[in-house]
Parts: structure tokens; C-alpha cells; sequence
């Protein structure tokens, strides 16, 4: 076999050099102008991107973990309520609302598509329950009109974790802007990413947006006048948001490619699904952002998925799992008291799940090379189960 050239996960290389001197004359400005704390760029660019994301108001924080705190704090959450997250998806999540206080009720997932499963989250409603949040896992939306359904059934606040979803889009709405808030991340290697932490939350409830603006400055409704309890230090810094307002007007063409990527490995993986490789389900259709690309290497696979990882990792082939432990299971939360089989759905994901490269320079060819590979790998172990059996 000839030696392919090695495929990374994802590269940012690929999306920082043609942008290079922009991003480079963006930094220097907010050095002359020395608005290093919630300067102009930051205020551009919350403005720019709530709109994009069909928002009213943008207020930039320290990262995607805050966004989620501060957000859910400013909606009036705390100690006594009851919040629905699903167990399958980052802690970040889960810590969001253990931060602002309230107590986190877990529910499963739907095996096929990842996300929250709608129906657990209904059974788990209490009197106390009083939020849900949606996590727009992978770049796929949670289906709004189920959201809608549900939050106005039991008068729940909805408050959207689009740390992967940015400008995602489902049944003509776009993630951000289905409930009374929604929390955005912009770690390097999210669709927007700034060159390190930076986080958003985007209402179109101005009381939401004033509060969030305060907690994120010490709780201070005005300069030195300390309203807020819950005050603290998290603003998105300047240069970030100036990295960030670079970037923003290529996001659109940048996700298009992801979703065309999404497509492309979709059909050219359909004859694996036999072998028992089957791709996350897009029920999102053409406003999908693939964050990130994941299949499921199910029991009718002859290899296991770590076996699969490794063969693919041996031909320079650089993949993911996302994630490997899910919430309950880790050990930071095992006073929340879910043990093993809490949630089958999102265990058995946690064990079958990879994540193949994508990001948007990713070419066809390169694609290709991928579900080679894969085919490959899962018809030689097909023929010799033995091997995979001593492996
Ligand atoms: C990245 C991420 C977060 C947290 O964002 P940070 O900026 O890393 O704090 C929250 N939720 C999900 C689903 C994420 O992927």
C-alpha cells in the first residue's frame, strides 16, 4: 500500500492563513486603541452575532461554562429548582447548572440521534422542575417545535447549550433563539473559535441581557454600584472579540462545507452500515453544522470501536470520542447518586461512538480516504474473527 498522507482531526492552520494578516491587523488595533476590557470589538461583535443567531441582545463572557452559569442564573435559577439536561453530552453542561445552584435532573438520550430524548425529559417533570436545556449536541438541533411543546405544556424556562450549534438551524429556527436565553462557546476548535477561552449568551429578554452584563462585571448594575451577589470576573476579552469579528462573516460558507462534508461521508459510509457502522442520525437535514462528524460502531460490527480507533489511528488517521464518560459516570459527580445503568442509552453511546475528522477544508478526497480505510479495516477483520476476538 502506498503511503496516504496523514488526515488530522481537525486543523485550524487550514482556516487561520488565509486570514492571517486580517487577524493580525485586528490584534494590532486593539492594541493601539488599548480597550483591552470590554472594548469596541466586544461590543461589535455581541451585536453582530446575536443577530445572526436571530437574537436581540449579546453579552460575551469568559467562555461557553459561564455563558451557561451566569445565563441560567440571570433567568432566575437557583437553590431549589429543578433543571433537565441530558446525561449525554460535555460536563460543561452539567456544571453550568450546578454553578447557578439548582438541582440537575439527567435523562437519557435517543440512541440514534445523540440528543435529549424528549419523552424522558417529559416523564422526569416535577412540581419543582422549572428549565430545561437543550444541548444542540454535534451541531444538530434539538427539534424546537418538541422544545416548544414541552416548555410551554409545563411553563418551563429554555435556555439552549449551543456551544456546538452555532448558526445551526431546524425546522426554520436557528440555535439561539427558541427560549429565554442560549449559551455559545468559543474554544479554538468550535465552529467560531478565538484564539483561546471566550463564551456568549445571546437573549432577546433585555432584563436577561442587563443581568448577565452585571454578573459578568462584578455584579455591578452601574460603575461601583454592587447589585448582584452572584457578581464575578468573566468578560470576553477584546482581542478575542476581535479575532472573532474576522471570522465571523466566513462562518456561513465555513459550516455550508461542514454540512456538505456531513453529506458526503453519510453516502459514502451507507455500505458500512451493514458491517455495523452507522452514522448519527440527521434529522436537521441542511441546517446541521457538523461540529463534529460521529459514527456509531454498533455490535454487528466485527471490531470494536477502541480496536477500530487504533487500526485507523495506524494508517495516520486521527479520530475522537465524544464522549467517552458520560456525566453521571464521572467521579466529580457521584454525589448526584446516578449509578451504573442510569442511563442505558447514553452508556451504550459512550462505548460505541467515534468521531471521524471534520472541519471545513476537509476535502472529498480526503473523505474518501477515511471510509476507505474504514471499509478496509472492517472487512479484513470480517474475514478474520479470529483476530479480532484475540485482539
Ligand atoms: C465546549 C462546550 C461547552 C463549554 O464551553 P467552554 O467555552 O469550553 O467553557 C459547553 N457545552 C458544550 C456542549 C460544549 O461542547
Amino acid at each position: 500500500m502506498t503511503a496516504l498522507a496523514p488526515i488530522p482531526f481537525v486543523d485550524l492552520d487550514w482556516q487561520h492563513r488565509p486570514l492571517s494578516s486580517a487577524l493580525q491587523a485586528a490584534l494590532a488595533q486593539v492594541m493601539t486603541d488599548g480597550d483591552f476590557v470590554l472594548g469596541r470589538a466586544v461590543a461589535d461583535f455581541e451585536a453582530r452575532f446575536a443577530a445572526a443567531c436571530q437574537g436581540r441582545f449579546g453579552v460575551g463572557v469568559g467562555c461557553g461554562t459561564d455563558a451557561l452559569a451566569l445565563g441560567l442564573i440571570a433567568c432566575g435559577l437557583g437553590p431549589g429548582d429543578e433543571v433537565i439536561l441530558p446525561a449525554n453530552t460535555f460536563v460543561a453542561t452539567l456544571i453550568g447548572v450546578l454553578r447557578c445552584g439548582a438541582t440537575p435532573v439527567l435523562v437519557d438520550c435517543d440512541r440514534a440521534t445523540a440528543l435529549i430524548d424528549l419523552d424522558a425529559a417529559q416523564r422526569a417533570i416535577t412540581p419543582r422542575t422549572k428549565a430545561i436545556i437543550p444541548v444542540h449536541l454535534y451541531g444538530q438541533m434539538v427539534s424546537p417545535q418538541g422544545l416548544r411543546t414541552l416548555a410551554e405544556q409545563y411553563d418551563l424556562i429554555l435556555f439552549e447549550d449551543a456551544a456546538q450549534a452555532h448558526l445551526a438551524e431546524r425546522e426554520g429556527q436557528r440555535a439561539g433563539s427558541l427560549g429565554q436565553g442560549a449559551a455559545f462557546s468559543f474554544y479554538p476548535s468550535k465552529n467560531l473559535g478565538a484564539f483561546g477561552d471566550g463564551g456568549l449568551v445571546v437573549t432577546s429578554e433585555e432584563t436577561v441581557a442587563q443581568t448577565v452584563r452585571s454578573l459578568r462585571n462584578y455584579g455591578a448594575s452601574r460603575k461601583y454600584y454592587h447589585t448582584d451577589p452572584a457578581g464575578t470576573n468573566s468578560r470576553l476579552d477584546t482581542l478575542q472579540a476581535a479575532v472573532l469579528n474576522v471570522k465571523l462573516p466566513h462562518l456561513p460558507a465555513w459550516n455550508q462545507a461542514r454540512n456538505t462534508l456531513g453529506q458526503a461521508y453519510d453516502r459514502k459510509l451507507a455500505p458500512l452500515v451493514e458491517h455495523g457502522i452507522v452514522p448519527i442520525r440527521n434529522e436537521a437535514g441542511p441546517g446541521h453544522v457538523y461540529h463534529l462528524y460521529v459514527v456509531r460502531v454498533t455490535a454487528d460490527c466485527p471490531l470494536r470501536r477502541d480496536d477500530l480507533q487504533a487500526r485507523l489511528g495506524e494508517q495516520q488517521i486521527q479520530t475522537g470520542i465524544h464522549y467517552p464518560i458520560p456525566c453521571h459516570r464521572q467521579p466529580a459527580f457521584a454525589n448526584l447518586g446516578y449509578g451504573p445503568g442510569a442511563f442505558p442509552q447514553s452508556e451504550a453511546l459512550s462505548q460505541e461512538i467515534l468521531s471521524l475528522p471534520m472541519y471545513p477544508g476537509l476535502t472529498e478526497a480526503q473523505v474518501d480516504q477515511v471510509v476507505d480505510a474504514m471499509l478496509e479495516t472492517v472487512l479484513s477483520a470480517s474475514s478474520a474473527p479470529l483476530t479480532s476476538a484475540l485482539g
